[in-house]
């Protein structure tokens, strides 16, 4: 199944890719905000497969927002493919990745200008995203998949100035400005994907790719991550976790590579779609 998130309200995206509003469909059972399906993704999951729905109606990505708009937590895992690690000069992680934050006011939707901070070096990273389904203290890796709504394509913009200066580093104010946070198109359950332990994920700039990996060489794979952050905090329905980016950032190339204005940066992830961000100075 695939939902999204169309002007604001919460839809189910049909095989043909038309939207059917949830909260007509359910004659108001479930309510039209996407960000509270979480709270409910059982009773959800079991209402939508056992429903004839009506006929859904076209609409454009740009009118879509995150699937996860309003998470109460995000976290993001840095480091978590090797190379990337390499690329970045650091050890990869044994035990945990650094784990950090994206504030939640950076989230939005699929399709998005991002204004570039003034003096910066603003960077790309396109990650596998996570959103949880359900309260997820303590799980082991075998339970991890069951905890999870579904999966959904993000892009970790970071600006490295702010994110490496000082004393110690700032990652979760480098990659919180406005529209840093990038979400979507769609929220993909598991079962329908091939192998939601194997997505390839890629990024282009203005048609170029810079990045192309596949999720099978996470370090710390989807359930061993949702299993060790558990360890350490309840991770709450609607939850959003950032799994880290493969190699290929700006910041790892030679020379460095920053984002300019007038570039368009395109993510994707196989089986779930694409993002699409146009960058103004
Ligand atoms: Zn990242």
């Amino acid at each position: 199944m695939r939902i999204a998130n169309l002007s604001g309200r919460l839809v189910i995206v049909t095989d043909d890719d038309t939207a059917v509003d949830v909260e007509k469909a359910s004659r108001g059972r479930f309510s039209s905000d996407p960000q509270a399906i979480y709270e409910r993704w059982r009773d959800f999951r079991v209402w939508a497969s056992s429903t004839d729905l009506p006929a859904g109606s076209a609409f454009s990505p740009s009118d879509l927002g995150s699937p996860a708009p309003a998470p109460r937590q995000v976290l993001a895992a840095g480091l978590n493919y090797r190379a990337h690690a390499d690329e970045s000069g650091f050890d990869a992680p044994d035990v945990l990745p650094p784990v950090f934050t994206k504030y939640s006011s950076s989230i939005t939707g699929p399709v998005t200008e991002v204004r570039l901070p003034k003096d910066g070096h603003t960077d790309w990273e396109v990650e596998l995203v996570v959103v949880i389904g359900e309260p997820t203290h303590r799980v082991t890796e075998d339970d991890a998949w069951s905890h999870i709504a579904g999966v959904t394509v993000g892009q970790d913009i970071s600006e490295r100035i702010t994110q490496l200066s000082g004393p110690a580093p700032q990652f979760g104010l480098g990659k919180s400005y406005p529209g840093f946070s990038p979400m979507g198109p769609y929220l993909v359950t598991a079962d329908a994907l091939t192998d939601a332990d194997d997505l390839e994920l890629g990024c282009s700039i203005n048609g170029e790719q810079v990045q192309k990996g596949r999720t099978r060489d996470l370090i710390f794979s989807v359930p061993a991550l949702v299993s060790r952050l558990s360890a350490i905090l309840p991770l709450l329905p609607g939850d959003v976790i950032f799994t880290g980016t493969p190699a290929g950032v700006g910041m790892g190339r030679t020379p460095q590579r920053w984002l300019a204005d007038g570039d368009v940066l395109v993510s994707h992830v196989q089986g779930v779609g694409e993002l699409r961000q146009t960058f103004r100075a």
